[in-house]
């Protein structure tokens, strides 16, 4: 630089300008930027980075919530215009073109349905229409057994070849609820790691994943007591690299005549599913583990820890309706440890 074969006194000038100018250009001081974000999918979205660059780390938050939105609006039943909307007002009528990602979740959906033994299925929706947690509406028995035949995955037709969808019968519903809310946090995980980010927390209601760590020290997150308060925990998870979803008969739910009404269906009888209180499931990613958190409500507590002992890259707890709790067999205590404390 010319000014550095200068005088001292311009050198010190110039040098000045310079940290000046660095002052001005160097990225903001590292930090964990948080961002707590309602209304998406009808659920709240947090996300929590590390970056060097807090305008980066605020675009890369955007692009993800944009990616959430499109996914919202492509697939929730709630609005008419979305994919899945238009996909249950014609896809009885014969095979119908869909984009190549609702086509992709299909398949996976249809994965775990085979994984669960039925439990989780997507067209639990041709009954689950039928029901309005947030009004107390239920159907009645009649309702419920004319809806019934079209609940079974196999109703789905998938065709890779043409990436078309198909409903073997009329009636048939299919709803991403179980599915959608885990597959937005890996796309969102995706748009992170586009942007560099190999430190974040993402959730959405539910799901959440989990890349790097806090810096030598894992994230640590809460399962709720399901029956008390949201801050009341019956255990503290360390978490690195991980996703992990929590189904609850807490989340939307209204009681009528003694009987509890919650959003997690049971395909096999149309009703809620209420054979624990709440089901925790971790894997290395959120569409694996939300598909998977359904199914101990469907199945049961033992029949549903079979299943995820079965499955290497999965560990669970559940807390059974009385509210005892069961780990799976990569989280058992070590010997010594006290056992999970019993409550009510
Ligand atoms: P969250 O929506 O908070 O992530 P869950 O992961 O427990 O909660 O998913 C509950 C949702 O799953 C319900 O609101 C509904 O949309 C959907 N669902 C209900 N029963 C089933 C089922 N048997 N199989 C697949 N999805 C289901
Ligand atoms: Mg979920």
């Amino acid at each position: 630089m010319a000014a550095a074969k200068l005088s001292g006194s311009i050198v010190l000038k110039s040098t000045f300008c310079l940290a000046a100018l660095l002052c001005l250009t160097a990225p903001a001081q590292a930090e964990w930027v948080r961002r707590v974000t309602d209304g998406i999918m009808g659920t709240r979205i947090i996300v929590e980075l590390w970056s060097d660059d807090e305008a980066k780390a605020n675009r890369a938050i955007d692009a993800l919530l944009d990616e959430m939105r499109h996914i919202d609006e492509s697939m929730s039943t709630f609005k008419p215009t979305s994919e899945v909307s238009q996909v249950n007002a014609k896809a009885a009528d014969g095979p119908m073109k869909i984009s190549k990602e609702l086509f992709d979740l299909l398949v996976t959906a249809k994965q775990y349905s085979v994984i669960t033994d039925g439990a989780f299925d997507i067209t639990y929706a041709s009954v689950g229409y039928m029901y309005d947690f947030r009004k107390h509406v239920h159907p009645d028995e009649a309702h419920i057994d004319k809806a019934l035949p079209a609940v079974d995955y196999r109703h789905v037709l998938l065709d890779p070849k043409n990436q078309t969808v198909q409903f073997s019968q009329k009636g048939v519903r299919i709803d991403l609820g179980g599915i959608a809310k885990g597959y937005s946090v890996d796309r969102g995980i995706d748009v992170l790691k586009s942007f560099g980010i190999t430190k974040a927390y993402v959730s959405a209601g539910g799901d959440s994943r989990i890349i790097g760590d806090r810096f030598g020290k894992p994230w640590v997150v809460g399962i709720r007591d399901p029956r008390k308060g949201e801050g009341e925990v019956i255990a503290r998870i360390p978490l690195v690299d991980a996703a992990i979803s929590t189904s609850g008969d807490y989340e939307r739910f209204f009681e009528e005549n003694g009987v509890r009404y919650h959003h997690i269906i049971d395909p096999h009888t149309g009703h809620s599913a209420s054979k624990v209180r709440s089901a925790t499931v971790i894997g290395p990613y959120a569409t694996r583990t939300d598909g998977l958190s359904k199914t101990a409500f469907v199945l049961g507590p033992e029949k549903a820890m079979e299943i995820y002992n079965r499955l290497d890259d999965i560990d669970a707890i559940i807390v059974k309706l009385d509210g005892t709790v069961v780990y799976s067999k990569g989280m058992q205590r070590a010997p010594g440890h006290a056992p999970a404390k019993p409550d009510r």
